[in-house]
C-alpha cells in the first residue's frame, strides 16, 4: 500500500502525548503509524498501529522494514515512547537506571540508526525526539531520568548538525509536566532508606500536584505538528 500523503511514525503512541501526537499528525495531513508495546485501545482512520518494543533490536529493524514495506518512505520519525522512574541516586538499583536508558536513550538511537538511511536515501526527513524540561535543569530524585533527556538533548543537537546535509533535521520538543499516566506506567523506585523517606513524600506530594496541573497533551502535540510542519524548523520546541 502507498500513500500521497507523507508518512509520520510515531513511537509510544498507545498514550499520552505519542497519542495524541498520532492524531493531530493524521489531522495535518500525515499517514501515522503509530507504535507501542500494547496495542492501543482506540483506533482511528489514517493511523496504522503495529507493535514495537524500542529496547530491541530485532523489534525495531523489523519494525522500519515493515513501514517501508507498505508505505516506501518515512518523512516524520517522533521519538515519543519513554519511562519515568523515581527515586534517591543511591537506592535505586544500577539495573534499573539501564533500563531507564535502554528505552529512553537507546530506544531513540535505535530508531534513529534504522530510520536514517532512509530518509538520507529520500533526501528528506525530519527526526522528533522528545525530551522534557528535565533535559537542561537538574530533577532531584529523577537523576537518571533528567540525565536521560540530558543525553537525548545532546544526541540530538550534535546528530542534527551531522545530517542537515543529507537534507535531514534532528528537532528537540521539550514539554514540561504533562497529564498522562507517564507517573503511573514508570516503575517503582525500591525500598526506601530511612533517611530518604521524609522528602520522598514531599518528592510525591509535590509531583502528584504538578501532574494535576500540567498542560494537556494536546499542547505538546501541537508542538510536535510545528515541529513535523514548519517550512523553517526551529531545533527547540517548548
Ligand atoms: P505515557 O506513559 O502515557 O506514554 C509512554 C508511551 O511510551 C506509551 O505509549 C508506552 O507504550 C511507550 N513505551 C514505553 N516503553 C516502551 C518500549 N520499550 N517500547 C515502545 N514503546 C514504549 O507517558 P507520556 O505520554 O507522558 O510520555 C511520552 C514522552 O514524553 C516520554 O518520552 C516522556 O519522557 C516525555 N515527557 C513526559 C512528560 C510528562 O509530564 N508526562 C514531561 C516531559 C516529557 P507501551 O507501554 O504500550 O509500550
Amino acid at each position: 500500500m502507498t500513500t500521497n500523503r507523507p508518512v509520520a511514525l510515531v513511537t509510544g503512541a498507545s498514550s499520552g502525548i505519542g497519542k495524541a501526537a498520532a492524531f493531530a499528525l493524521v489531522d495535518a495531513g500525515f499517514e501515522v503509524v503509530g507504535t507501542s508495546r500494547r496495542a492501543s485501545g482506540d483506533r482511528r482512520e489514517g493511523v496504522t498501529f503495529l507493535d514495537l518494543d524500542v529496547a530491541s533490536d530485532t523489534s525495531v529493524t523489523s519494525l522500519v522494514d515493515r513501514v517501508i514495506e507498505k508505505f516506501g518512505r518515512i518523512d516524520v520519525l517522533v521519538n515519543n515512547a519513554g519511562i519515568g522512574s523515581a527515586g534517591a541516586g543511591e537506592e535505586r538499583s544500577l539495573s534499573q537506571d539501564q533500563q531507564l536508558f535502554d528505552v529512553n536513550v537507546f530506544g531513540l538511537i535505535r530508531m534513529t540508526r534504522a530510520v536514517l538511511p532512509h530518509m538520507r536515501a529520500q533526501g528528506s526527513g525530519r527526526i522528533i525526539n522528545i525530551s522534557s524540561v528535565l533535559g537542561f535543569v537538574p530533577a532531584p530524585y529523577m537523576a537518571a531520568y533528567a540525565a536521560s533527556k540530558h543525553a537525548v538533548e545532546g544526541y540530538s543537537e550534535s546528530m542534527d548538525h551531522e545530517v542537515r546535509q543529507h537534507g535531514v533535521r534532528v528537532l528537540l520538543v521539550e514539554p514540561a509536566v504533562t497529564r498522562t499516566a507517564f507517573e503511573a506506567n514508570s516503575p517503582k523506585p525500591a525500598t526506601p532508606l530511612p533517611v530518604y523517606e521524609q522528602q520522598r513524600q514531599v518528592f510525591e506530594r509535590v509531583m502528584a500536584a504538578a501532574m494535576k496541573d500540567g498542560d494537556d497533551p494536546a499542547t505538546v502535540a501541537k508542538a510536535i505538528v510545528a515541529a513535523a510542519t514548519d517550512p523553517k524548523p526551529k531545533l527547540r520546541y517548548p
